[in-house]
């Protein structure tokens, strides 16, 4: 892909838009760019830089990533609404052609590789909880507020906020910036553990010091140790990734959202909207409380992945009534006449609240709430699930839980460490 019309090769220590940013490290890349630490040298401070590949369809994408994201900075003057902020924007011109290239605030690592590094165990529902209010908060203010449907949430799109941030603050980061080409650098930077990532590490040990430590203080029995060693890590996050949301007046896809991720309209094809984003959100959740995806669907003998994907969805949701199956242009794809799925004829229907209780482990109480809170949002029908502001009135969200752990928990969190 490094070729004409593709990516732009970076090498550490090269500098872009007449040398205001100088390239540190490679963060992560994705279909249409890669995306790199940056020092700019304006402000002291670390930023990420989105290098488009230059061909025109790409050139196009980015224009209207940069439009959303525009509209997303001019709307929320203070930064507080969850969602990645655009610094700034320019064109590159390199060997493979002129690349568009977006400096975002940068941010941390990505709940997939925090799901990751905690083995698939599932958060903590209180860390769960927190960062459920951050998605929607970004959510509510881009549905309400910017008329922009995100049509690709999940986790890999979700970033932390680091805990200290580097990009006011590189000395306590830890992170000494690069401002030269290094000696015979033929470096391309790959991925390496990011120092969000080490230091999540170190805060946890930290942070399981201190709980035992005031535990003790406190008289509590130490062998009741925090089981994971996120406990007391702040767990604020944004939405990035806006190369596929669209004005939700302007839509030019049909299919959107990632497989597993996608919303049962989006199959039937019977039309979509902001609701899209909550489905998806719910199965953001799921995940993150289980570790787990919520929807694996595979095709198979006789099968596509789409007709799997429908009858995991009613085997957990129930049957999708007929009057809604029968208003997606793809009905006679997928269902018989009586609204019934043509291939697969066996479905083994279950509750939300046994799967979490029976595969996952859920205390009965736990299972029951937290299926409360995600259960409306997975409605067939999507005009009858709950928006964003909606669901952040939600008991799961609002009422605090107030187990012992807990309160150390936020305890840590006010002590700044
Ligand atoms: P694409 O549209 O090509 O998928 P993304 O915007 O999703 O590009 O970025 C690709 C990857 O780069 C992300 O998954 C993430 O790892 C990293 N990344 C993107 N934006 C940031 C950011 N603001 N701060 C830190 N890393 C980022
Ligand atoms: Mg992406």
């Amino acid at each position: 892909s490094y070729r004409k019309g593709g990516y732009h090769a970076v090498r550490v220590g090269d500098s872009f838009n007449g040398g205001r940013y100088i390239a540190q490290r490679k963060l992560g890349w994705g279909q249409f760019s890669t995306v790199w630490l940056a020092y700019d040298t304006r402000t002291s401070g670390f930023v990420a830089l989105k290098i488009q590949k230059s061909a025109p369809q790409f050139a196009q994408a980015a224009l209207h990533e940069i439009e959303l994201l525009s509209a997303i900075a001019d709307g929320d003057r203070n930064n507080s609404r969850s969602v990645v902020r655009l610094i700034d924007h320019f064109k590159h011109a390199g060997p493979n052609g002129q690349h568009l290239c977006m400096v975002l605030e940068y941010l941390g690592d990505s709940l997939l590789r925090l799901i990751r590094y905690n083995h698939h165990k599932g958060l903590d529902l209180n860390k769960v909880r927190e960062i459920c209010i951050c998605v929607l908060t970004g959510l509510d203010y881009l549905h309400r507020q910017l008329n922009i449907i995100h049509s690709d949430l999940k986790p890999e799109n979700i970033l932390l906020v680091s805990p200290i941030d580097p990009s006011k603050d590189p000395v306590k980061s830890g992170f000494t910036p690069i401002l030269e080409k290094p000696e015979g650098g033929n470096i391309n930077g790959g991925v390496s553990m990011s120092f969000v990532e080490k230091k999540l590490k170190r805060r946890a040990k930290m942070a399981v010091a201190r709980i035992s430590e005031r535990r003790a203080s406190m008289g509590m029995p130490q062998e009741q140790k925090p089981q994971k060693s996120l406990e007391g890590i702040d767990m604020k996050c944004k939405v990035v990734d806006f190369g596929n949301a669209c004005w939700a007046d302007q839509q030019f896809m049909e299919e959107i959202q990632t497989r597993q991720y996608r919303a049962p309209e989006v199959i039937i094809r019977s039309g979509y909207t902001f609701s899209a984003d909550m489905w998806s959100f719910a199965c953001t959740a799921f995940e993150l409380a289980t570790g787990d995806m919520l929807f694996t669907p595979k095709g198979g003998q006789g099968f596509t992945d789409d007709e799997d994907h429908l009858a995991l969805m009613m085997e957990l949701l129930g049957k999708m009534p007929k009057k809604i199956s029968i208003g997606g242009a793809r009905f006679k794809d997928f269902f018989d006449r009586y609204g019934d799925l043509k291939r697969i004829k066996r479905l083994k229907y279950w509750s939300l609240d046994r799967l979490l209780v029976e595969k996952y482990k859920f205390l009965e109480e736990d299972a029951r709430d937290f299926a409360d809170f995600l259960r409306p949002i997975l409605d067939f029908a999507p005009e009858k699930r709950p928006t964003a502001q909606q669901c952040l009135q939600h008991p799961w969200l609002t009422s605090n839980s107030n187990s012992n752990d807990n309160k150390l928990a936020s305890g840590i969190n006010n002590l700044q460490i």
